[in-house]
């Protein structure tokens, strides 16, 4: 029955817009204890023993949590990852690691789908990383999120993980290098790194990677496809993709063309030839082929010792690699150096100093710094 005016609330005198009314009681479930205490454990930080128990298990909601201490910059959390790392770095290393990098649009995704579901299907076990260095700037990601790559992300035995988006290359590289460590030992035996062929992030990749493939396209040029020759100099085997339909015969001529340009290259250390093929990552053409490429790299490569002369080069490569963003991050983040550094930018930039005094000078403000911060201690 409808109310009669004189009963609705704002009729009444005594009615202020701007009083406060009553709450409605709150159901007690929300605020019982149990839940408050289970929220709670949910961000509590487990013990590294804990971590390293469930990744040594394959447990996969474990690795992502120890994955995302790895990735956090919170000093708290980075103790906890590195004792996980050290724990797990005995049961690491018994993998194949790929590099894999292209142009967007070249098929990349699209590539590791079908590369990624054929291993899988065949008993590996696989983890695809990414080294997307557009995020860090633009904080926009070209490699895009988990939503790409639909039917991996579906399959138990595949574990996707973005590119950590935050921090310098350099960091952002640490921190997959390290990911990479925690995967093996969760028993992934064959590890991707993606990356986008348009900077440095793919020197990143390739210095934690046992082989390196650079995907192409016929009919565009080395220029337009932005792949500079120094990555073609990298790799370890070139894919002309979406080598299917009218494109089939271009991707023909364009794997001569490449093939001819690598042998122009100075033999590799690993005595591997680099090969060309032509692949449809979307018709799943071509694509055991580029497997078994890689399996034939891995058996020359362990016979004549690069593999682990290699993988040795790469962690004596990342222990300065380490030292060097460490160093520099601790330098930049310092809160002396930090209220000065324009005023040295300014000075440098109106002649009124060298670059050198000015660097020299900025260098002693953070050792002085650093030792007055000791001395309190
Ligand atoms: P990414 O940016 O390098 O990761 O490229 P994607 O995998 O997202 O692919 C870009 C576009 O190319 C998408 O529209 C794909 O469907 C298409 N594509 C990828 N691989 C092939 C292929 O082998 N043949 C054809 N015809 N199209 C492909």
């Amino acid at each position: 029955m409808p109310k009669k005016e004189s009963q609705h609330i704002e009729n009444n005198p005594a009615f202020k817009g701007l009083a406060v009314n009553d709450g409605i009681e709150q159901p007690d479930s929300v605020n019982q204890d149990s839940v408050k205490k289970f929220l709670k454990k949910k961000r509590k930080l487990l013990s590294p023993e804990e971590y390293v128990d469930g990744i040594l298990k394959g447990d996969i909601t474990l690795l992502s949590r120890a994955v995302t201490l790895v990735e956090s910059s919170n000093p708290k959390h980075q103790e906890v990852a590195q004792e996980i790392i050290l724990k797990c770095l005995p049961h690491s290393g018994k993998s194949v690691r790929l590099g894999i990098t292209g142009v967007p649009g070249v098929g990349k995704s699209t590539f590791i789908e079908s590369l990624g579901s054929y291993i899988t299907s065949v008993g590996h076990k696989l983890a695809v990383l990414a080294i997307d260095p557009s995020s860090e700037r633009t904080k926009g990601s070209i490699l895009g999120d988990k939503t790409r790559m639909e039917e991996l992300s579906g399959n138990k035995d595949a574990y996707i993980r973005p590119s950590p988006s935050s921090g310098s290359l350099g960091g952002v590289a640490r921190k997959t290098r390290e990911t990479i460590i925690l995967c093996e030992a969760a028993g992934f035996d064959t590890i991707f790194i993606e990356t986008v062929g348009v900077g440095q992030s793919e020197t990143a990749v390739h210095s934690m990677t046992d082989f390196f493939l650079l995907l192409m396209l016929a009919g565009a040029g080395d220029e337009l496809q932005g792949i500079k020759r120094g990555i073609m100099e990298m790799a370890d085997a070139i894919a002309i993709n979406k080598a299917d339909g009218a494109n089939k015969e271009k991707a023909e001529m364009a794997r001569v063309q490449y093939a001819n340009a690598l042998h122009l290259f100075p033999m590799k250390d690993s005595n591997w030839e680099p090969k060309v093929l032509t692949c449809s990552a979307a018709q799943h053409t071509g694509i055991k082929e580029i497997w078994q490429l890689i399996v034939e790299y891995q058996e020359l490569a362990k016979k004549n010792g690069y593999f682990a002369k290699n993988r040795n080069k790469q962690a004596y490569y990342w222990m300065y690699e380490t030292i060097n963003e460490k160093l520099k991050n601790e330098f930049y983040q310092s809160p002396e150096i930090k209220s000065i550094l324009p005023e040295f930018e300014g000075k440098v930039l109106n002649d009124e100093i060298s670059s050198f005094t000015a660097a020299g000078k900025l260098l002693e403000i953070f050792e002085k710094s650093k030792k007055a911060g000791s001395d309190k201690e």
